[in-house]
């Protein structure tokens, strides 16, 4: 390691940026928004400080003087960027009077360079490659981007916040550690990563021992409900995969998909606690009982839903449990099972002037299909997604057409979206039987409305079943 990275202290004064052109702008760009006081030497003349927020461009001077004799009496650092050989006389000035100095894209006249960079406030990141390669820095940067969460900048400032108060009641180091370790690790950082800062500041208020909290031996449990999305793993939200990176226990659906499970760090207990059509599962009495209690045993528990959690998910009712049982939750929501298939099938919802408004419903059963009020669903500028509806198909189909939907309504049969074997069968309102007993099973989603019209991309896998495009059956039929 030749550079060692440090941070500079922005308030202790001003920078000085020599340079012109686009560099100059750019470097100009970084070092305001970062809250550096600048005063710049611009060579070419040009003090455009277009696309600057105001506040940043209040501690921006410009300066007429020649750098090489200006004054640098309380200056922090020097920065060199399209100067030149101005760059390489100031470098010498520099050094001369043990200032910091970086000359853009010259290690030899640089005494510090600049790092790539992850901000998240409170929380920065600094890569360097020793000035070998930004493109190898930049491609660490995005891989720490994905796996710090968004709020890790706020959770610091969190902590900042309570740190003296902390001190204050436990004096001694080793225990103020495991303190901050535990609510760091524990429901409350969840809570402050999840943006709920306020409960977050009630729970540790809560704290009434702050010894104890941090000698318990059991370390606290977290649970999060979490959507799974449709099948296809790359469609795992980067919350979800971080919940499931860092779940010592996962209850999962049996919708939940064998590649999504991978995912799972290999040494996580799994529990499939999901029910299928015509297979029970345990109930959910007993899946909130598992949660609960696994919680309370200080494991940090994922409880994993296909889709969204909230879109037919019971993910309500869990919560309900969770909030009854007092027990710190977060929910990352996922791609449900309309939005998945309406792009891998390439399906317009709202397609402009077709489509107004979109339905979701369930109809799990015949009885379920019967109760629902079609009525309401016959507006031909309404896309309606059926949840749960292979059984009820037959229902449904006789539902809408009751109600005055017209038989050559076009019609999808989305089965088992994202996945690799995923299958389509599209055609009428009419038909709608007929193309469910073309699919070799569930899940799928019914998909019905004009904009069915524009579905594509259905003969990308070489086992899915041939479909016609509605158009060609429309065409067929006139
Ligand atoms: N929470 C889930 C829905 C659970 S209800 C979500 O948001 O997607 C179960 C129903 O979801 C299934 O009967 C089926 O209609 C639909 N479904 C779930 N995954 C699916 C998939 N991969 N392909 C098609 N339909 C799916």
């Amino acid at each position: 390691m030749r550079f060692l990275p440090v941070f500079l202290d922005l308030k202790a004064g001003p920078v000085v940026l020599i340079g012109s052109g686009e560099l100059l702008r750019a470097k100009l760009r970084v070092l305001a928004a970062a809250g550096a006081r600048l005063r710049v030497h611009a060579i070419d003349g040009n003090r455009d400080l277009a696309g600057l927020a105001d506040d940043v461009a209040a501690g921006v001077v410009f300066s007429d003087g020649d750098p090489l004799t200006a004054d640098l009496a309380g200056i922090i650092a020097i920065v060199c960027a399209g100067a030149g050989d101005i760059g390489v006389a100031m470098s010498a000035r520099a050094k001369s009077l043990g200032l910091p100095v970086n000359v853009m894209d010259d290690l030899e006249h640089s005494s510090f360079i600049f790092p790539a960079i992850v901000d998240r406030g409170e929380v920065v990141v600094a890569i360097g490659t020793g000035g070998s390669s930004p493109v190898v820095a930049r491609r660490v940067r995005e891989k720490i981007e994905a796996l710090l969460p968004a709020r890790i900048g706020e959770l610091a400032e969190f902590i900042g916040g309570f740190r003296k108060s902390i001190h204050a009641r436990l004096p001694e180091f080793q225990l103020r550690r495991r303190f901050w370790e535990r609510v760091i690790d524990g429901p409350i950082g969840a809570l402050v990563l999840a943006g709920r800062k306020t409960e977050a500041e009630a729970a540790l208020d809560r704290i009434s021992d702050a010894t104890a909290f941090a000698r318990a031996d059991k370390p606290e449990g977290s649970v999060a409900l979490v959507g799974a999305g449709p099948g296809d793993p790359d469609l795992l939200t980067i919350k979800a995969l971080r919940a499931l990176q860092d779940a010592d226990l996962v209850l999962y659906d049996e919708l939940v998909s064998p590649e999504i499970l991978d995912r799972i760090r290999r040494d996580t207990a799994r529990i499939a606690v999901g029910r299928r059509v015509g297979k029970p599962g345990i109930g959910q009495d007993a899946i909130n009982r598992l949660m609960i209690e696994a919680v309370q045993s200080g494991q940090r528990v994922v409880r994993l839903k296909g889709g969204d959690p909230f879109v037919f998910g019971r993910g309500g009712e869990e919560v309900e449990a969770l909030r009854a049982a007092g027990i710190a939750y977060s929910i990352v929501p996922g791609i449900t099972a309309a939005i998945g298939g309406a792009a891998a099938f390439e399906v317009p919802l709202t397609f402009r002037q077709e489509a107004l408004r979109i339905t979701f419903l369930t109809a799990h059963k015949a009885h379920d299909a019967e109760t629902v009020d079609w009525s309401t669903l016959t507006d031909t500028k309404a896309t309606v997604v059926v949840y749960m509806g292979m059984t009820a198909a037959p229902s449904v189909r006789a539902g809408l057409l009751a109600a005055g939907r017209s038989p050559e309504t076009p019609v999808g049969v989305f089965a088992r979206v994202t996945r690799p074997d995923a299958q389509a069968a599209i055609g009428t309102l009419g038909e709608l039987p007929e193309l469910i007993a073309r699919i070799e099973g569930g899940p799928a989603i019914l998909i019905i409305g004009d904009v069915v019209r524009h579905a594509g991309a259905i003969s990308q896998n070489p086992k899915q079943i041939t479909t016609q495009i509605i158009s060609d059956l429309l065409e067929a039929a006139a």
